[in-house]
């Protein structure tokens, strides 16, 4: 199970964090790394600094972006030292801990950590559903990279023992069953999203040269309410009954 909660790592410029995050997963049960677009390569320096965990980084998977990264899970969260800058909904590392463990049962996740000179953009920010932040020192909120993947990595092992000890079988969802809920994946969201602009591109409620701030909203309503694949589909049965519609008025136009 834990093997389903993925550490992406963006963007990062120093092969020493890189063994570190390796070390801290191993220790922690965690095997999938992802790196999105790395500044270097792992190198000597890595392997050292991951010791026994060496095996972490040679399985690593390198892919050109986040959105790569995260595209088959159904459930992302990003973790940032800047809490609050987009208004997010936010978890406790705790609750983080939890859903990571809770959702991994019924495949990939994903946990996402900046640069570490800037973070996380507002845009990479905007592609998870939740955000992290560990409560650190306010006059000092910024961990090293590896350390604040520690903490992530060990609150999902104590939900990992938790589930464990209580004794109750965890019952993966199953996708084929249409009674049941199953999230979408990013890539099935970020589809949604894309329909979802074009149709109001398309009825003029987002003007092309103005968007305002609208798709941020949306997105974030989204987040908060968690959409479920079935509820997705019907929305996205929606936008194309708006489409036909524009369309049909778009040739009567003509
Ligand atoms: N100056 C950067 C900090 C980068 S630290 C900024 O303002 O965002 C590198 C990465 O470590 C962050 O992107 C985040 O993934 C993680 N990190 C560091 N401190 C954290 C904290 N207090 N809470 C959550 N994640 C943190």
């Amino acid at each position: 199970m834990l093997s389903n909660i993925r550490v992406v790592l963006v963007g990062t410029s120093h092969p020493g964090n890189m063994g570190s995050t390796a070390r801290a997963m191993k220790t922690m049960g965690l095997s999938t790394l992802y790196l999105a677009e790395p500044k270097v390569e792992p190198d000597g320096h890595s392997i050292a600094l991951a010791a026994g965990a060496s095996d972490i980084l040679k399985h690593a998977k390198t892919v050109s972006s986040v959105e790569e990264a995260i595209a088959d899970c159904s459930l992302v969260i990003a973790t940032s030292a800047r809490s609050r800058t987009l208004d997010w909904p936010m978890l406790e590392p705790r609750e983080a801990g939890e859903k990571l463990v809770g959702s991994a049962l019924n495949g990939p996740v994903a946990i996402v950590f900046g640069r570490e000179n800037n973070g996380l953009t507002n845009e990479e920010l905007q592609r998870c559903d939740y955000h992290v932040a560990i409560p650190a020192n306010p006059e000092y909120t910024s961990l090293n990279l590896a350390q604040a993947v520690q903490i992530i990595c060990y609150e999902a092992r104590v939900a990992h023992l938790a589930q464990v000890e209580s004794g109750v079988e965890p019952v993966p969802v199953d996708e084929n069953d249409e009674n049941l809920e199953a999230f979408p994946s990013s890539r099935e969201r970020e589809n949604f999203f894309e329909h979802l602009e074009n149709t109001l591109l398309s009825t003029n409620f987002i003007v092309k040269n103005h968007p305002g701030q609208i798709m941020t909203k949306l997105r974030r309503l989204f987040s908060r309410t968690r959409i479920e694949r079935q509820e997705m589909n019907i929305l996205r049965g929606i936008l194309t009954s708006i489409d036909k519609v524009v369309a049909k008025n778009e040739t009567k136009d003509k």
